[in-house]
């Protein structure tokens, strides 16, 4: 039987409007929009799209969106003091440094720079500690929204093995200690592999969750997934122009229990997830109680 479909893009749509009246209940209530700040440093075609989504659907949910495009040369002493200046605006509460970042810049300094309750990507090592710990302040975006797609789409996590293909600072290593933790959607038994893991296949068999956060087109074939698994699909790749994840979607929906479908899996939760967190930022920056 073919793998049911977790369908991100309907999930964020409702977390958006729901998220939409929260703002607008936190506006009503403060008198503060919350006021997201992009800083855009290049033109990597694919940043500019991500940072023009991330743009717009923040003014869709009644929050502020500035953009600051910076040429490709900008350098790291530049690019520190716009960071500065952000931290330092009281009307800008999270701020969002698209990456990559070009050569020349020390891309951790500058995420080290970010005050941390402006750090809307939970990329500072204070938030990252604080997940660690289990007591996060922000949950970074794209492990969040995969969190919320298990949750919604009732996959058991407790006691599961949960294999997560990929150890990036940004996915892999982020929602492996999520799930890793106690709690709802959480308490599972982890494996992060990466590209020094022998026998990838026989360890990716055995998960009941399997993420693939890899960055290689279509890379986890049907042979690597056991029969009923539950798949989720990290991967943006682009291929002859089309979009493509790091599963091979067609076979592997054949013998899947769940899938995510790319796009329309974790892409949109991503985004959705990002907006929360600004308006988490504004609530801790507007209200001390809520530090
Ligand atoms: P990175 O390139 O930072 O990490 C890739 C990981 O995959 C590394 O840990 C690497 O191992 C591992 N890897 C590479 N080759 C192999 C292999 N042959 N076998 C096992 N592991 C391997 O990528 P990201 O985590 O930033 O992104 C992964 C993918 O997810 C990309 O396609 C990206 O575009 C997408 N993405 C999507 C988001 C969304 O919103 N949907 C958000 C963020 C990313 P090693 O560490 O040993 O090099």
């Amino acid at each position: 039987m073919a793998a049911a479909i977790i369908d991100g893009k309907a999930v964020a749509e409702r977390r958006r409007t729901a998220l939409a009246e929260q703002t607008a209940a936190f506006t009503r209530e403060t008198q503060v929009v919350p006021h997201l700040a992009a800083v855009l440093v290049g033109d990597d075609p694919a940043s500019g799209v991500y940072v023009k989504s991330k743009h717009a659907a923040c003014e869709k949910a009644g929050m502020k969106s500035t953009v600051h495009r910076l040429p490709g040369a900008t350098t790291q002493a530049e690019l520190m003091t716009l960071v500065q200046q952000l931290n330092a605006d009281s009307l800008v509460h999270g701020i969002l440094v698209q990456l990559p970042l070009p050569a020349q810049v020390d891309t951790q300094a500058i995420l080290d720079a970010v005050d941390p309750l402006k750090d809307v990507d939970a990329f500072h090592p204070e938030n990252v500690g604080l997940l660690v710990q289990g007591r996060p302040r922000f949950l970074p975006c794209t492990p969040h929204g995969i969190q919320v797609l298990l949750r919604e789409y009732a996959v058991p996590t407790a006691g599961a093995h949960v294999v997560v293909v990929g150890r990036s600072e940004i996915v892999g290593k982020p929602i492996g200690m999520m799930l890793v933790q106690k709690g709802a959607t959480a308490d599972a038994t982890v494996t992060i592999c990466h590209s020094r893991t022998r026998e990838l296949a026989s360890i990716t068999r055995q998960a009941d969750i399997l993420i693939a956060a890899i960055g290689k087109p279509e890379f986890i074939t049907a042979e690597m997934v056991q029969p009923g698994a539950t798949v989720i699909d990290v991967g943006i790749n682009r291929v002859d122009g089309k979009l493509v994840g790091d599963v091979a979607f067609g076979p592997v929906s054949a013998i899947a229990g769940r899938i995510t479908p790319v796009p329309g899996g974790v892409g949109p939760m991503t985004i959705a997830m990002l907006l929360e967190n600004t308006l988490t930022a504004a609530r801790l920056q507007t209200i001390p109680a809520n530090r």
